[in-house]
């Protein structure tokens, strides 16, 4: 673990540091956040969260390093790119334990999102090749055109705490790789994981300054989204906070790309082998707690006869779900981030028997044995549940799925379009006509046939529609690298080319 993130000020909990300009700094505001180990509910360390005064500092350093980053050819930002590649593969246990420790999920799950995010870096490891122009010879007599992808200058990123390593690396390889600078503001609920992140890039070879680590909360964000000098913001969380990112960063001229929360529907067709269904949304709904931005929280069944099977199958996996601690053996599922986001959860599942749903198996109160101070709760499963409903209408963001029965396809399809969120949705079927319509029809930006997380890899290109996305770019791939730089068009003629004289009326190519 690195020697300059901690400091020594408390013999137990670690006093966290803020990254700036290729080293460590302490937090001035004196102001902090607990950042706890959700599964014995202690405090482990304490964030700083920074004022106004010190993101300023930190766009400054941002700001100063943007003209020898960008000025370096892409080929050897992309020579650190290959190195940082290396290092993160070397530190790939470290960096996901630093994950589950904060945030709970279990070591191998971690180990897979860190995997991901390395995808991205890989990615960038070949932007010379995405920031190939384009050139068009004689687009005029002895005029030529051209257009290049420039960098944008100093970019900042807002993550949520569900992926403390893969969200910010959607972000910061493709943004530094096309020539920018890089702000990352971590959850303050799991921050340890940014900081080493910018470490082991200064490690590789980055120069001081061009990846950035500010910690904080609410102050800083909008110390960012309203500096003058931050250019872009790059931001993944809840949908309340998207759109207040969006307005706020797009009104102060900002160029923002949102990405807010998901309700995603798994439809199971009367035709879908319902043994590979069953494990899918094992996986997709209790995995990493639910915590996914892409979970399946809705199985939408076609037909009773089919959410009979899906119950009936369901409810025995579930109640045998091994919940513990993420570095134990075995376990499947981990506690919850915090005890607020317990109590929520936990609120949801209340909400839903109020309502009328039927509570088929109850996680509410299974705690491990020797870890009920743990932010623990096991698998939930509705069924019965009616579109009304808060649990169905509200993303729970907890080990909560919900079963609603439709009497046919169409009214599958009717029901995830209607549903505000637009993140992911998947299909289950054996038929590929009804697997083309619904991939051609629904109002959703990720769908997966067969499949139940459809996170695109990373040279395609991550981002929902409706409430899931505030902004016109997705995540990283091409999309990335569109977000992260701005087209420039160069006309040009040189004087061995033909002279026309003035011309007072607008350029336009005439028949000769
Ligand atoms: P969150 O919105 O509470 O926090 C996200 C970030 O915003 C954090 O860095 C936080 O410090 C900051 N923030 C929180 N409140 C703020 C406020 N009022 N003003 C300014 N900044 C604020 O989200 P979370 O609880 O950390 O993460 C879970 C959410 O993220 C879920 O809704 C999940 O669906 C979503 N998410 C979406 C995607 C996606 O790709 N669409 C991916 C991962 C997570």
């Amino acid at each position: 673990m690195s020697s300059v993130m901690e400091s020594s000020r408390a013999t137990t909990i670690r006093t966290l540091q803020h990254y700036v300009n290729g080293r460590g700094v302490e937090g001035e505001s004196g102001r902090f956040g607990d950042v706890f180990n959700p599964a014995t509910g202690e405090v482990q360390a304490r964030v700083p969260l920074a004022n106004t005064e010190e993101v300023g500092r930190v766009v400054q350093a941002a700001k100063a390093a943007f003209p020898g980053w960008a000025a370096t050819p892409p080929a050897q930002r992309a020579r650190v790119m290959f190195r940082y590649l290396n290092l993160l593969g070397e530190h790939l246990d470290e960096l996901a334990a630093l994950a589950s420790s904060e945030h709970g999920k279990t070591f191998e799950d971690a180990c897979g999102s860190v995997t991901r995010g390395i995808e991205i870096v890989e990615f960038a490891c070949g932007i010379p090749q995405q920031l190939k122009g384009e050139f068009s010879d004689s687009v005029g007599t002895g005029i030529d055109c051209h257009n290049v992808r420039q960098p944008l200058g100093v970019c900042a990123g807002i993550t949520p705490f569900n992926f403390p390593a893969m969200v910010p690396m959607w972000m910061f390889p493709v943004a530094i790789a096309c020539g920018n600078t890089f702000i990352l503001k971590p959850s303050e609920r799991d921050p340890s994981t940014a900081f080493r992140l910018a470490e082991l890039a200064l490690e590789a070879g980055l120069p001081p300054g061009v990846l950035n680590v500010v910690n904080g909360d609410k102050e800083a964000v909008d110390a960012l989204l309203t500096n003058p000098h931050v250019d872009a913001v790059s931001f993944v969380g809840s949908t309340p906070v998207a759109r207040y990112v969006y307005e706020t960063g797009t009104g102060h001229g900002k160029r923002v790309q949102a990405l807010g929360g998901a309700k995603n529907h798994l439809v199971a067709m009367p035709d879908a082998d319902l043994e590979q269904t069953v494990d899918a949304l094992m996986g997709a709904a209790y995995g990493s707690a639910g915590e996914r931005c892409m979970a399946i929280s809705v199985a939408v069944a076609v037909g009773d006869e089919v959410a009979d099977v899906l119950v009936e199958r369901l409810k025995p996996r579930i109640e045998a779900l091994k919940v513990g601690a993420y570095d134990e053996q075995g376990v499947e599922m981990g506690p919850l981030v915090t005890a607020a986001h317990l109590a929520k959860v936990t609120g949801y599942v209340d909400s839903g028997v109020e309502e009328g749903a039927t509570l088929v198996v109850d996680g509410r109160d299974q705690k491990p044995s020797g870890r009920e101070q743990g932010f623990f709760i096991g698998g939930c499963l509705f069924d019965h549940v009616q579109p009304h409903m808060k649990i169905y209408q509200e993303e729970i963001f907890g080990p909560v799925l919900s079963v609603v029965r439709v009497p046919d396809y169409e009214t599958a399809l009717e029901l995830v379009n209607a549903h505000e969120y637009g993140n992911g949705a998947a299909i289950f079927t054996r038929d590929g006509d009804s697997a083309r319509d619904f991939a051609r029809r629904v109002n959703i930006g990720m769908i997966g046939i067969n499949v139940p997380i459809p996170v695109p890899t990373a040279y395609h290109s991550f981002g929902g529609w409706k409430r899931s996305l505030f902004g016109d770019h997705h995540m990283h791939g091409p999309e990335g690298v569109r977000f992260f730089t701005r087209m420039k068009t160069i006309t040009s003629r040189w004087p061995s080319g033909i002279r026309s004289g003035a011309d007072f009326s607008i350029p336009v190519m005439r028949d000769r």
